[in-house]
């Protein structure tokens, strides 16, 4: 089983700090809270974070000062820290990118915009490993050759398909939302829209001829890729009438 990315969530406002890791935790994370820079280095002394949520403000060391001193810290450089707060002002702003913050986001925060801003930081820190070969069904398809093949014939495929499914076939047997994919997919172009997802899971289909149904829409949710598609499954165990 994959591990699940480790958010350390630094937030005095157990309200907010409640919805985050709610949030957090229904979206594949696994969210740890403290209240303050002390438990927070407790924390992070015991159990390395993969990506860190810090507010600015804190009761009695700041979150400005703690991103600081972290960044001074052989374990703590490096791990990606995203600052929260209520302030808005550009000096605020670019002090929290001083302190060695990688990124900023200003209450109120969508959720959608802090798992955006943190899928992006864990991305930029450690981007998918794109020389591997994946298998699923009779579909093979090898990064380091750029080639998919069914049942060894190769197929032709664009490479924003290749991407798509690609990252399908690391991940199968579970459903992706548009945003997720787009997200995942197009990085940081959170200007594309949702539609373009359906546009390119339509190609990838065409491309892939027969194994098409592989890819199954999920109504209401979004799309999975699976080795044993309920349309083929239809076909092989005819349901009496
Ligand atoms: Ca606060």
């Amino acid at each position: 089983m994959r591990k699940l990315p480790r958010v350390l969530v630094v937030e005095d406002e157990p309200a907010i700090a409640e919805l985050i890791a709610v949030n957090l935790r229904h979206n594949g994370f696994a969210p740890t809270v403290v209240f303050d820079g002390e438990s927070a280095q407790r924390e992070v002394d015991s159990v390395l974070p993969d990506v860190v949520l810090l507010d600015w403000m804190l009761p009695g060391e700041s979150g400005v000062a703690l991103a600081k001193r972290w960044r001074q810290q052989e374990r703590m450089k490096t791990v990606p820290l995203i600052m929260l707060t209520a302030r808005t002002e550009e000096t605020d702003k670019v002090q929290g990118l001083d302190a060695g913050a990688d990124d900023y986001v200003t209450k109120p925060f969508s959720t959608q915009e802090l798992l955006a801003r943190i899928r992006a930081v864990l991305r930029r820190r450690a981007p998918e490993v794109v020389n591997d070969a994946v298998q699923l069904g009779d579909l093979a398809l090898d990064a380091a050759t750029y080639r998919v093949t069914l049942q060894g014939q190769e197929l032709k495929i664009g490479p924003t398909e290749f991407k798509l499914l690609h990252y399908l076939m690391k991940h199968p047997e579970r459903v992706h939302t548009r945003g997720s994919l787009l997200d995942r997919i197009w990085g940081d172009h959170v200007f594309i829209e949702e539609r373009t997802v359906d546009v390119h899971v339509k190609r990838l289909r065409e491309s892939l001829g027969v194994a098409g149904a592989m890819i199954e829409t999920v109504r209401g949710a979004g799309y999975r890729i699976t080795a044993q598609p309920q349309a083929l499954k239809a076909k092989n165990d005819p349901t009496p009438a």
